[in-house]
């Protein structure tokens, strides 16, 4: 059979996704190869495949184990034979796949590294039939990648011991100097370098500046109702108190983070992986082995220290390929925040971490369009006008007109105040406002009074808070009144602009990406739903996640196709041989029934 032939019949997929098809054939040719996809680009199909082309058991190394587990899984499902080896086996289920192994009967064996490379272990190897090794997530073996293992520098070994055997190595991380390493490592013999597009067009980006948490954190899941979500913060306690914010609003929230015990945490990701929940919030300390491919939405509720950490913890969003939205919510004192832990840094570190914090600042407040400043920060250009599925490009941002002359007003208000008062009444002094207050100080006297009386004071107080975050203005003292910067200065001479953007109308409905509108096309909405609760039916008699019965590509497949057949259920996204006998009865069915009750329900209108 040929690779696009596997590619339908397993996994029901008509097309390669991009380099696929590239990576598959230096596995097929036993060329060592190292293969850069982003997340979500589809790296397991890359060795999954070709493996079903060769005889023996191909071994994939990997460091997740709860991510092996689902790998596995998901490779059962659609009827390939494969099974792992790791520490959470006891010993029972340990000689029962050993067994399995020497006896020819595993496609594909997932392994943890260190397992891999025991002397007892790599002796049975020699005795049966390895047509290649994979070695995913392989920036683990460089110091340079940012989740160095060192127990991945003992598979240098492979070469030696196999040197027959080609080895490939798989990753998301994306610069030069993780890839020599990665080569150089493993002793690969002059390999295949692919290295993909790194940009995700299903996400949606958008940043904005964080004003009323809740309340944009709700308004953004509104939009996902019992669709996954993941809501990051940057400390524990946000976590807790946004986690139980929600769920006191009923919402299907639980939090994940660093101080929770190794039990709860494993139960929480559980129920969200399970669907039990929606919404984890959670530290960057959630994310590494969730393999969950229809997360719709990833909010930060705080900026993050890097772009390295945004684009991983936004690259959990839309794994299947499907539209996901990625809303970053930031405020200057999240930076404060990240500063203070970089000043307790070694100084060559701090250096580092600093650069990195300010290209994180400068992609918040960047006015260019989010696809194109990622795809730049990871070394590669982006030749797209407008990319259709970010704030910038969608028109969502509009930069206040003559920043320089708004940024004056409100300095030097500031500076009339004698540097003595806080924002809201800063606020209330530039709007002209008729309170008894402002009369008794005699503000109403001041030259700068109601300069902003056109404006709403929403409007104001935003602009006041994006000239402290740009550092024109700072809060002083115990009560936060404001001073004028040094640089806010500069403004009030003339020298230097600030960067002010329009409050977003309260009113004006969110922008829709292309992605969202093409995704939905010709999908019947309920169908969707009964569809979904069947999926979910489906996987908790099966006891795996619901992503493992069918993805959400797959789902909204049959909800336009509306399958009543094996033969067209067979042409539905994501439905292979195994799947269509494991499930095309039931699915089928159920379809049938939603297209006689709405056939009735029309009757009786017409
Ligand atoms: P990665 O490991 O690169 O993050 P995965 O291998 O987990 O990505 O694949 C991500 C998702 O894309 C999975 O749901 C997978 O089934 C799907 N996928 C992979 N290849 C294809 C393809 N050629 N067509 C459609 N979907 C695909
Ligand atoms: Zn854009």
């Amino acid at each position: 059979m040929s690779l696009s032939g596997i590619l339908k019949q397993y996994w029901g997929f008509d097309d390669f996704r991009p380099l696929q098809r590239e990576a598959m054939e230096q596995v097929v040719s036993d060329r060592d190869s190292v293969v850069v996809l982003p997340t979500g680009g589809g790296k397991s199909l890359c060795f999954q495949a070709p493996a079903l082309l060769k005889s023996g058991t191909a071994v994939v190394v990997s460091p997740l184990i709860s991510l092996m587990k689902d790998q596995v899984d998901a490779l059962r499902a659609v009827g390939i034979e494969a099974s792992f080896l790791n520490s959470s086996l006891d010993r029972t289920c340990f000689r029962a796949v050993e067994d399995d192994l020497r006896a020819g009967r595993l496609k594909i064996l997932y392994i943890a590294p260190e397992r891999l490379v025991r002397d007892d272990f790599l002796a049975l190897l020699e005795t049966v039939d390895v047509p290649f090794f994979a070695v995913d997530e392989a920036h683990c073996i460089s110091m340079w990648g940012h989740d160095f293992r060192p127990e991945y520098r003992a598979l240098r070994i492979l070469g030696d011991r196999f040197p027959r055997t080609s080895v490939h190595a798989y990753t998301a991380t994306a610069t030069a100097h993780v890839r020599r390493d990665i080569a150089r490592e493993l002793g690969l013999r002059d390999p295949a370098v692919l290295v993909g597009c790194f940009d995700r067009p299903n996400l949606v980006y958008k940043a904005e500046r964080r004003s009323d948490r809740m309340g944009q954190i709700r308004s953004i899941l509104d939009r996902h109702p019992s669709e996954s979500s993941i809501v990051y913060c940057i400390r524990r306690k946000d976590v807790d108190q946004v986690a139980a914010s929600l769920a006191s609003k009923g919402y299907r929230a639980l939090p994940y983070h660093a101080g929770m015990t190794d039990e709860d945490r494993k139960e929480n990701q559980e129920a969200f992986v399970r669907e039990d929940a929606d919404i984890i919030v959670a530290t960057v300390a959630f994310g590494m082995g969730i393999d969950k491919s229809n997360v719709r939405c990833v909010i930060h509720a705080g900026a993050p220290k890097s772009l390295e950490h945004y684009q991983q913890e936004t690259g959990r969003a839309g794994r299947d390929g499907l539209e996901a939205e990625c809303r970053l919510l930031y405020s200057g004192g999240d930076f404060r925040i990240w500063r203070l832990f970089i000043d307790e840094m070694e100084p060559e570190a701090r250096e580092i971490a600093l650069r990195k914090l300010n290209d994180m600042y400068a992609y918040c407040t960047g006015l260019s369009c989010r696809h194109r400043s990622l795809s730049v920060y990871f070394g590669q250009d982006l030749d797209q006008e407008n990319c259709g599925a970010c704030d910038v490009c969608l028109g969502d941002l509009k930069l206040a007109p003559e920043p320089m002359i708004l940024g004056q007003k409100i300095l030097s208000c500031v500076v009339r105040l004698r540097e003595m008062y806080g924002a809201a009444y800063t606020v209330q002094v530039l709007c002209g406002s008729e309170q008894e207050i402002v009369k008794q100080r005699g503000h109403d006297a001041l030259s700068t009074y109601g300069l902003l009386e056109d404006e709403r004071k929403r409007s104001v107080r935003d602009w006041i808070e994006q000239l402290v975050d740009q550092g024109y203005l700072e809060r002083r003292g115990e009560y936060g009144v404001l001073g004028v910067t040094a640089a806010g200065w500069r403004v009030l001479k003339g020298e230097e602009a600030p960067r002010l953007l329009e409050a977003p109308e309260k009113k004006k409905p969110a922008s829709v990406a292309r992605a969202v509108i093409e995704s939905w096309e010709g999908v019947d909405n309920d169908l969707f739903e009964k569809l979904r609760g069947l999926r979910l039916e489906k996987a908790r008699e099966l006891g795996v996640p619901a992503f493992i019965v069918f993805g959400d590509a797959a789902l909204r497949d049959m909800a336009r196709l509306k399958p009543t057949s094996p033969a067209d259920f067979l042409n539905v996204h994501g439905v292979g041989q195994k799947k269509c006998d494991d499930f095309g009865e039931a699915f089928t069915a159920a379809v049938a029934e939603h297209l006689q009750s709405s056939k009735e329900s029309g009757a009786e209108l017409a």
